[in-house]
């Protein structure tokens, strides 16, 4: 809920700016779907990745502040454990 609230906050600050990507839902889906980051789970740790196979920021994926933390733990252990790539090349 507080993160709910800061969001909010977050966007009515940035409405003079534009950015260049397009704002996500901004509901945290881990809190929602009552679920944490796990390493084992890079499916679903994937859709949290860029095109370039870096970790998204809060602002462009809408996770809370707790669930980042635990997220991008996750994504490293899945990236040593070569589940996930450290760098995606362009073709
Ligand atoms: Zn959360």
């Amino acid at each position: 809920m507080a993160s709910k609230e800061r969001n909010k906050k977050h966007n009515k600050k940035e409405n003079g700016h534009s950015r260049n990507y397009i704002k996500a839902n901004l509901v945290c889906a881990f809190c929602t779907g009552g679920k944490t980051p796990n390493y084992k789970d890079w499916e679903t740790l994937s859709h949290f990745l860029s095109d370039r196979g870096k970790i998204l920021g809060r602002g462009r994926s809408g996770v809370c502040a707790k669930h980042q933390r635990r997220l991008t733990q996750a994504i490293k252990r899945a990236r040593h454990l070569a589940l996930l790539p450290f760098v995606i090349s362009p073709q």
